[in-house]
């Protein structure tokens, strides 16, 4: 009896784990800053990240930046509304909004808005620093350091033009999913270093296909940016990459339903 209760107990707690898992959407569509244009909410604003997942984008873009005294914020400049986030204390932010109202989101806000759903994954770009390389690789500890805090891993893969931060983030999380994005890595050297695989600009991947075969030889995944071209999407979606970044997830989701 008692054996025959673990055992459904058990045989319920993988149902769950297996059902966790398959909830996330997969359609290859990532709303980059979040889906801000069509509904004009500001670019990586909490309102982009809700128009994403009303939306059932597989996954929604946004930018991290730290602030002088070391807050993790979401934004696409190194300003915002004109402060110069690196050389200025989270607080002084504060004194500006976007055009809609919202303050500047922390990144710690962020996630926990994204993590009340379980479709639309987060892709978190954290910035290169532009004061030096040392606080370049801090933010990639940090920003995966914030993900284990709130147990967001499951939400959160990771991208950036940083490769020394992304080293970084990979050695704080062997797990972590990072993808690079600058474009001078090949798929070999980024399967070396522990990438999980590359996002590259769509003109590069044009003049370089082969990439993306190798990339999924190598069992890397396959991204591209910022693809608004429903030409460019068509290439990509007969390339069979994984994602593709746009600023217009309406238009690329129609593609794939048509498909
Ligand atoms: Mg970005």
């Amino acid at each position: 009896m008692i054996r025959s209760i673990f055992t459904f107990l058990l045989m319920a707690l993988l149902s769950t784990s297996v059902l966790a898992q398959e909830s996330f959407l997969k359609n290859k569509v990532i709303a980059h800053r979040g889906a801000w244009k069509a509904q004009n909410h500001p670019q990586n604003s909490i309102a982009s990240l809700r128009e994403a997942i009303q939306l059932g984008c597989e996954g929604t873009e946004f930018d991290v930046w730290m602030t002088a005294d070391g807050v993790l914020v979401v934004n696409h400049d190194a300003d915002f509304e004109g402060l110069e986030i690196e050389q200025v204390p989270y607080k002084t932010l504060l004194s500006k909004t976007h055009p809609n109202g919202e303050q500047i989101p922390t990144l710690e806000e962020y996630l926990k808005e994204g993590m009340k759903q379980e479709k639309t994954k987060l892709i978190l770009e954290f910035k290169p620093s532009g004061i030096s390389v040392a606080r370049s690789e801090k933010i990639g500890v940090e920003v995966v350091k914030m993900v284990q805090k709130l147990q967001a891993e499951k939400w959160v893969d990771y991208i950036t033009f940083s490769y020394e931060g992304g080293l970084k983030a990979i050695q704080t999380d062997p797990n972590a999913n990072v993808a690079y994005l600058t474009g001078d890595k090949s798929p070999e050297e980024l399967k070396e270093a522990g990438f999980f695989g590359f996002d590259y600009n769509i003109r590069l991947l044009k003049s370089k296909p082969e990439w993306i075969a190798e990339a999924k030889n190598l069992g890397l995944t396959t991204n591209a940016w910022t693809v608004n071209d429903p030409e460019d999407m068509k290439w990509l979606l007969d390339q069979d990459v994984d994602f593709i970044t746009t600023d217009e997830p309406e238009l690329l989701l129609e593609l794939i339903n048509l498909k």
